[in-house]
């Protein structure tokens, strides 16, 4: 092959730096517009490489096509032009590892990171330039100072394509990809080693028919990339339309059945029950309290709860039809082969079972109770609506009753909920129009024989029916989950009332309430107390609070530990109703509570029932035992008041000696004990 001359080697070289120009400028105008279909960085990044790429071989087509038609310019622009045209050539080949990042990562290189490398993409610019033009004495080749141009680009071209190799993503248009890499890294370092190493005749023909390489090997990743790009698109709407049909019909969180998929799995199980004489139960098991486990646990740990549950369900080895999550906490189950009502109570008593065994979550055990509302094919409905209706209105009135309730579907449930919805606006408006009232019960000390505290007790004065008693509408502000305004109300109450005395009398009686079971779960419940406290600047010790047993023992380690944080900050606990719940006596003595309650039921039994007699005298015993005061409700006789007295018992509250009363009959009780030189109790007297 004759030696190149120079002006064929400058019209080869101007001829494939515009095609590469209009080939570069090309590519980036498709991969924006890809870029603006799919939003997918790596197309950005390269979109930018092209544009820059195209940029710096426009300046070097201007630049060989200048010195072919021998237009001549000053040496300063001359350089500028070549130094603008290596430092675009670098932008774009950071561009270029940014978008392989971008691609094979599949996330966008931080911000950080871009900056770095653009500021080294510019340094790495300057030392090249410095490079070349420090050859003006001529101590390197025209080839060696042409070096970094070749040598910097097929490093950065090597490193993407073996780490491309490494974490490729499956696919034909990463490999094309990575191999065109491969390629151009092979081509310049090739083209390096002859520039460094040889002194062949051709060098002027390699130099100028690299340009035409590059071409095709910039045309093959472009191609690689559409085929990436489509491929990828492909299985990612693939799997878009998979993952909405699964999530179409299945809980996301859980697995199980979602209510979509139960409600169109029911006609097909009716019909299978209808021809084959089977009876169908559809039994909704309602989590009890489920938000106060998310408070305590996060909301991570009452996934990993409803998780846990579902894991149940489907393990259950009663062999269920379906399981299903139908709303945030309530699970589905279905059964097909239970006939009689016996035979469905026994199986939900097992299914309640099952997961009230303790589940371990962050290392904290929790158990859970479930209320479980039943309704039945045929005897209740065919349509799966009405089923899954009928099953809810029974375990709202399973929760409603108790928490851990099975209770069937009956006749009359809908009225009760149509009902419950009407008073929703009713009751709010109540609390907007402040018709609550506290009544205040007074409290008895036997060996003072004086006034040692009251019970705060809610009413509403409901302006049609009257006074109503809190068996009336607590149940309908429970199940409305208006419980916190409740609360709330009560305890802004008790505070201002004791905040009065206080100012008043310059005596505080000290009152009792009582926590209602999502109060005491509450997370805050501590901070709150205290807040209110320090905002009404009262001591900790005039406000008691009453809990019910079963409430303090559902989780016992959680309520064990706010029960013992409300003591430390000078709270009176006392446990409420006690000796209904079934272990009293044997948790007695790891409650850190300051009193017990003992039980109407107990109280009202003791003129006819000896062993009551007896049982309350070991439960008194223990308390006393244990340091805890021990206070009896509802004595309504004389006779009562002395057996309880004889038994040890430290209090009494009951109608014997006042039922609960306005708060003005309060204060003159009140006054009434102060005209007596009476004072209230050392607070130690109460608190054990
Ligand atoms: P509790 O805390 O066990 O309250 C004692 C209940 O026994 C009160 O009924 C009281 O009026 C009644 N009682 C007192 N002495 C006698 C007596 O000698 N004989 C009879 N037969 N009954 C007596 P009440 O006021 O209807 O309250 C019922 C339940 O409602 C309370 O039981 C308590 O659990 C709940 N409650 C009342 N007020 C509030 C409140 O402000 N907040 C919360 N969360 N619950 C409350
Ligand atoms: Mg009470
Ligand atoms: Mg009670």
């Amino acid at each position: 092959m004759p030696d190149l001359d120079l002006v064929t080697s400058w019209a080869i070289e101007t001829l494939t730096h515009v095609i590469q120009t209009l080939m570069l400028l090309g590519f980036a105008g498709l991969l924006r517009f890809y870029f603006k279909s799919y939003q997918q960085g790596y197309l950005s990044d390269w979109s930018i490489a092209c544009l820059s790429y195209g940029a710096s071989e426009f300046i070097r087509a201007i630049l060989t096509a200048s010195a072919l038609i021998g237009t001549t310019y000053p040496e300063w622009a001359n350089q500028s032009l070549y130094s603008g045209s290596i430092f675009l050539h670098y932008v774009a080949l950071t561009y270029i590892a940014l978008g392989a990042f971008n691609a094979i990562k599949e996330r966008d290189p931080s911000f950080l990171t871009r900056r770095i490398l653009l500021l080294v993409t510019a340094a790495a610019a300057i030392l090249t330039v410095v490079w070349m033009y420090s050859n003006q004495a001529g101590e390197l080749t025209v080839f060696e100072s042409e070096l970094p141009r070749f040598v910097v680009p097929a490093l950065l071209f090597l490193g993407i394509s073996l780490f491309m190799f490494l974490r490729i993503p499956p696919g034909f248009g990463p490999k094309i990809v990575a191999f065109a890499f491969l390629f151009l890294a092979i081509k310049n370092l090739i083209l390096s080693a002859i520039l460094l190493f040889t002194t062949t005749i051709y060098l002027d023909w390699i130099i100028s028919a690299q340009g035409l390489f590059t071409i095709v090997f910039l045309t093959i990743i472009m191609v690689g990339i559409v085929i990436w790009l489509l491929d990828s698109e492909r299985s990612t709407s693939f799997y878009a339309v998979q993952r909405a049909e699964y999530l179409h019909t299945h809980d996301a969180l859980t697995g199980v059945a979602n209510r979509h998929q139960l409600v169109s799995k029911i006609p097909v199980l009716v019909d299978y029950c209808r021809s084959n004489n089977r009876h169908l139960s559809v039994m909704l098991l309602g989590v009890s309290r489920f938000k106060s486990v998310n408070e305590r646990l996060g909301i991570r740990g009452g996934d990993q709860v409803l998780k846990e549950i579902a894991r149940r369900l489907q393990q259950f080895n009663r062999k269920p039809i379906a399981v299903a999550r139908i709303s945030g906490d309530v699970f589905a189950v279905m059964f097909d082969h239970l006939k009689s009502r016996r035979h469905i109570l026994d199986l939900a008593k097992e299914l309640q079972k099952e997961i009230s065994r303790p589940i371990e979550v962050n290392q904290r055990q929790i158990s859970l109770s479930v209320g479980v509302g039943i309704s039945r094919y045929p005897q209740h409905g065919v349509n799966a609506e009405i089923l899954l209706n009928k099953a809810t209105l029974a375990l709202t009135e399973a929760k409603h009753q108790n928490a851990s309730n099975i209770t069937f579907y009956e006749r009359g449930m809908d009225d009760a909920f149509s009902q419950l919805i009407d008073m929703e606006p009713i009751l709010r408006k109540a609390f907007k129009q402040n018709e609550f009232v506290l009544y205040l019960q007074p409290q008895f000390d036997f060996d003072y024989q004086q006034l040692c505290g009251f019970e705060a007790l809610i009413r509403w004065q409901h302006p049609e029916r009257g006074l109503l008693s809190p068996a009336e509408f607590i149940p309908h502000i429970e199940q409305l989950g208006l419980t916190e305004l409740l609360d709330n109300w009560v305890l802004e109450r008790a505070a201002e009332i004791l905040k009065d005395w206080q100012t008043r009398f310059n005596h505080v009686w000290p009152i009792a309430v009582n926590l209602s079971a999502q109060q005491f779960q509450q997370s805050k419940l501590v901070e709150h107390l205290t807040e209110l406290m320090d905002r009404h600047q009262l001591d900790a010790s005039v406000l008691e609070l009453e809990i019910t047993e079963t409430v303090a023992m559902s989780d016992l380690s959680n309520g064990m530990d706010v029960i013992r944080r409300l003591r430390d900050i000078g709270f009176m606990v006392a446990i409420d109703d006690f000796g209904t719940g079934h272990s009293s006596l044997a948790y007695l003595r790891s409650l850190p509570i300051s009193k017990i309650k003992i039980d109407r039921s107990f109280v009202s039994e003791l003129q006819v029932n000896r062993t009551d007699a007896t049982i309350l005298k070991a439960m008194i015993r223990l308390a006393h035992g244990l340091g805890k005061r021990v206070i009896a409700e509802g004595i309504e006789t004389q006779d009562q008041q002395d057996i309880l007295q004889q038994l040890g018992c430290d209090m009494m509250q009951g109608y014997f000696y006042s039922p609960p009363i306005k708060l003005e009959l309060a204060e003159q009780l009140i006054e009434n004990e102060l005209k007596l030189g009476r004072e209230p109790l050392p607070s130690s007297l109460a608190t054990a």
